[in-house]
């Protein structure tokens, strides 16, 4: 579990993958195969998703066990809060321990579908940090804590300052790191860094990276998660927004830019909400000359190696 620590204390960069349980058995057998070939690209952790509400938590336990004990990764399971009494909880806690799992990204949820307002059910839990401190009470250090951070601030929470020393909390009731919503502002998120790091949260933080693959997928996205998204995006986005190669190109351009930017300014873990897709995130690592590539290609001209010069 003290992975991401160790890899953070040598200041070199690392990565992890973040995926959800597919609809159908096809899928899953596919997100195997897609973890088994990304594997070769060293994340860090890998972790799964939790669906608020439940429907797919059982193939979340399963996919855990498979990333885990089958493929060797280090795996993160999320678990919210939404629709899970104490016992399910248990439930999940226990499969996860049970098959090696080491990690938890411990969530409220966002409301099931067709709900507006979150609300707990009978003997759960509020908040995550309800869970946190479950977690820590019943299995003292046995399991590394992941918790969620909004550099925009959570939509639920007006107050931004609130919703920090909320985050600081989780933090003090024994949350190991913390993995952020995904954002396009860079600078917004240095700046948001800095107060987290000014009110004394010391754990690393790293930023969740979703990269772009289509124009519309995309404004749903942003609209739905209501994500600022910079001009020169918006800009850069419009004149090719109906051709999908170019956006999908766009994309890996821009969140290599964005990594370039936070790693000079002394990040060096990047999540990638990889949407259980594979090319992205291989082809932003590869520019970055994080990893070798996997054929030869020539270099993209935008795309020239990553000079480290932190400050
Ligand atoms: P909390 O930390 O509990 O905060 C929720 C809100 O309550 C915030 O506005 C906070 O400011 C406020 N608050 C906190 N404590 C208190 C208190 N004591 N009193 C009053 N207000 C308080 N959702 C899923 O359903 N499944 C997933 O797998 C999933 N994975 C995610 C992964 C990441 C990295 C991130 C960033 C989000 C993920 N989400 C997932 C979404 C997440 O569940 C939602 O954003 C949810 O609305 C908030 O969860 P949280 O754990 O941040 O909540």
């Amino acid at each position: 579990k003290a992975k991401i620590q160790k890899a953070q204390e040598e200041g070199r960069p690392y990565w992890s993958f973040e995926y959800f349980p597919p609809k159908t058995q096809q899928g899953v057998q596919n997100l195997y195969d897609r973890m088994e070939r990304m594997y070769r690209l060293g994340p860090e952790f890998i972790d799964i998703t939790w669906n608020a509400g439940g429907t797919s938590s059982q193939l979340t336990s399963e996919i855990v066990s498979t990333a885990q004990s089958v493929y060797g990764l280090e795996t993160v399971m999320h678990l919210t809060c939404t629709n899970m009494p104490k016992e399910k909880i248990d439930k999940a806690l226990k499969d996860a321990k049970d098959c090696g799992c080491q990690n938890i990204l411990a969530l409220r949820g966002d409301p099931p579908r067709g709900q507006i307002e979150w609300e707990a059910c009978e003997n759960g839990f509020s908040y995550a940090i309800d869970l946190v401190r479950y977690i820590r009470a019943q299995y003292g250090d046995y399991f590394g804590i992941c918790v969620a951070g909004y550099c925009e601030g959570h939509v639920d929470n007006p107050d931004k300052d609130d919703d920090l020393r909320r985050l600081k909390d989780k933090v003090d009731a024994g949350a190991d790191f913390i993995v952020t919503q995904v954002f396009y502002d860079v600078d917004l998120f240095l700046d948001w860094v800095k107060k987290c790091r000014a009110i004394g949260i010391t754990c690393p933080i790293i930023p969740g990276l979703l990269p772009i693959q289509n124009y519309n997928g995309f404004n749903r996205i942003v609209s739905l998660s209501k994500t600022i998204v910079p001009k020169f995006v918006c800009d850069a986005l419009e004149p090719i927004k109906h051709d999908d190669a170019a956006v999908k190109e766009y994309g890996i351009k821009l969140a290599v830019e964005m990594i370039k930017k936070m790693y000079n300014n002394g990040i060096s873990g990047f999540h990638f909400y990889t949407m259980n897709l594979e090319r992205s995130t291989r082809l932003i690592l590869e520019a970055l000359q994080f990893v070798a590539p996997v054929e030869k290609v020539k270099p993209l001209p935008w795309c020239p190696s990553l000079s480290v010069k932190r400050k």
